[in-house]
């Protein structure tokens, strides 16, 4: 059997032309707008950061792009962040990350007021999910898989997931993400012993490892649904996911290309819930500054 591609592209197309009309008639006086803050001059960091401006402005999303500098002080990151919370024309802030070596991630992400945190990235935000809250902000990558696994029309329920990864963006949300979607769950990572072993008793194996073609056909049960978050390089140098995809599409049923796959979905969920963040702080204005964990919106 070949496996049914799940486009992820055309998923995230459609998603993103439903905000576009939600926000076109919507009787609002003010647009949905998300501040990027973005620190040095990494790469890839800029291709990411162009390519959300970019989807946020078709969409109708305002987007402000504040570009510090390498050498920026944590403080005066700190600070930045501050000024975004109290912004009330921002309703949506995302630092791109990394960050250099010499900023703490962690007291950063914890920065962002949690109502305007759409990466889900802060440890409030990441703590309501663990607990199935709906007012938390789910990070975009594990929202997309689950928008993609949900496009299947497969019931997740006691479904076997085994996830390759457990970083705090990708591997980690998705976990609970998936727990909460009454998966069962297994997470994976570089020290797991005998990961084919593990991975060939997935219903649904998820590879979120930055391992360029690492996971084979001889790594699946027969029509295991694939899911690639993934973006490497190969030997070509050519765009590839974590999984080998030529060689896994016959053993099983959905397979996500790369690219084309999870990558557009994340964009799409990112806008998705700078929009949300806009109607909640519509609707409760007087929260919108809050970051002392006191606000239940
Ligand atoms: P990360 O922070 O580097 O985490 C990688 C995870 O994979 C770690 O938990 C690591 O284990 C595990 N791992 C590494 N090698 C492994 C191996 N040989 N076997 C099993 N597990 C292994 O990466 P990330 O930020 O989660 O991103 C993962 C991949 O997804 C990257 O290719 C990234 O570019 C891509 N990505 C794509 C999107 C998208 O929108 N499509 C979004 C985010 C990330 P340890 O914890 O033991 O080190």
């Amino acid at each position: 059997m070949t496996a049914k591609i799940l486009n992820g592209k055309d998923i995230a197309a459609s998603i993103r032309a439903n905000l576009a009309d939600k926000i076109k008639t919507s009787n609002y006086e003010e647009i949905p707008v998300l501040a990027v803050i973005k620190v040095g001059d990494n790469e890839a960091s800029k291709i990411y950061v162009r390519n959300k401006h970019k989807a946020a402005n078709e969409i109708g999303i305002g987007c402000e792009v504040i570009e510090l500098a390498e050498t920026i002080g944590e403080n005066a990151l700190l600070e930045t962040i501050n000024e975004l919370n109290d912004n009330p024309h921002v309703n949506g802030i995302i630092v791109q990350l990394p960050l250099p070596k010499h900023i703490d991630s962690l007291k950063v992400l914890a920065q962002i007021a949690p109502s305007k945190d759409v990466d889900g990235f802060s440890p409030y935000n990441a703590g309501l999910l663990s607990y199935n809250h709906p007012d938390t902000f789910i990070s975009a990558t594990p929202k997309g898989v689950l928008h993609l696994l949900q496009s299947t029309g497969i019931n997740l329920s006691g479904k076997h997931a085994v996830i390759i990864g457990r970083s705090n963006i990708v591997g980690k949300p998705l976990s609970m993400l998936l727990l909460n979607n009454n998966c069962t769950v297994t997470i994976t990572h570089s020290q797991t012993k005998d990961l084919p072993s593990i991975t060939k008793e997935a219903d649904i194996v998820i590879a979120a490892c930055g391992k360029a073609n690492m996971v084979k056909s001889d790594w699946l049960k027969d029509d295991a649904i694939v899911i690639d978050v993934g973006i490497n390089r190969d030997e070509q140098g050519k765009l590839c996911g974590d999984v080998d995809f030529n060689d896994c599409i016959e053993k099983s049923s959905f397979i996500t290309p790369v690219p084309g796959g999870v990558g557009p979905m994340t964009i799409a969920m990112l806008l998705s819930n700078t929009y949300e963040a806009f109607l909640r702080q519509q609707k409760h204005p007087h929260h919108q500054c809050c970051n002392k964990n006191c606000c239940k919106h």
